[in-house]
């Protein structure tokens, strides 16, 4: 089972990702983990990617495409697995059909795990942060025993910048602009499957896990 999980940051995409990766004994392949192995490996593929990401520039698609198609080379990839954060733009995403058809092989299903916007900004906007040691917590879903008080330090907790409304529909903006011809493609390609993502996490994994069979 090959599948494409595709969703706003903050939508649970990757809590899905990991759950459905354990369900199925499939591996969980994001670009990070993937860059972040060849990288330390000093693989070929690893130190060029490097080149890229020390002049603080993009790597390439196809350079990013190459290191993927590699790691589905691996042992644990033979029963499918399960792409998360990647593909990101539509070359990409032909240059992975492209890849995957020259060895006989395609791409399952693109799931996409649906939130829309408002709810996004007000689950990220209810986060908090301890100045002290860190810990987050949240206002609605994982309250402190005291409002704005740390229950493990004791400190003051903050809203992060990255969880303030203006910044998360920035990203948002971004991640639609990006994402929406993916959706397009993956509809056009008959494989795109709908997911209410507002739902609680188990719910979400049980109507994935419907979607996919057992
Ligand atoms: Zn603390």
């Amino acid at each position: 089972m090959k599948i494409i999980m595709l969703g706003a940051p903050g939508a649970g995409k990757g809590t899905q990702a990991k759950m459905l990766a354990d369900k199925y004994q499939i591996p969980h392949i994001s670009t990070g983990d993937i860059f972040r192995a060849n990288i330390k490996n000093g693989t070929e593929l690893g130190n060029k990617a490097k080149e890229f990401m020390d002049k603080g520039l993009l790597v390439p698609d196809e350079l990013v495409v190459d290191l993927v198609i590699d790691r589905f080379k691996e042992d644990d990839c033979k029963k499918g697995y399960i792409l998360d954060g990647f593909p990101r733009t539509i070359p990409q995403a032909e240059a992975l059909d492209k890849a995957l058809s020259d060895i006989g092989d395609s791409v399952d299903f693109a799931v996409n795990v649906e939130v829309p916007d408002e709810n996004i900004i007000t689950r990220m906007g209810g986060r908090r942060a301890c100045v002290g040691c860190g810990a987050t917590y949240h206002v609605q879903f994982n309250p402190t025993k005291v409002e704005g008080v740390c229950d493990r330090c004791g400190k003051e907790l903050i809203l992060r910048d990255d969880d303030k409304p203006e910044t998360v529909k920035k990203r948002l903006d971004v991640y639609h602009e990006q994402t929406q011809p993916l959706i397009d493609y993956y509809t056009n390609k008959g494989i795109i499957k709908e997911v209410d993502g507002t739902q609680d996490m188990n719910k979400v994994f049980d109507d994935i896990v419907d979607i996919l069979g057992e």
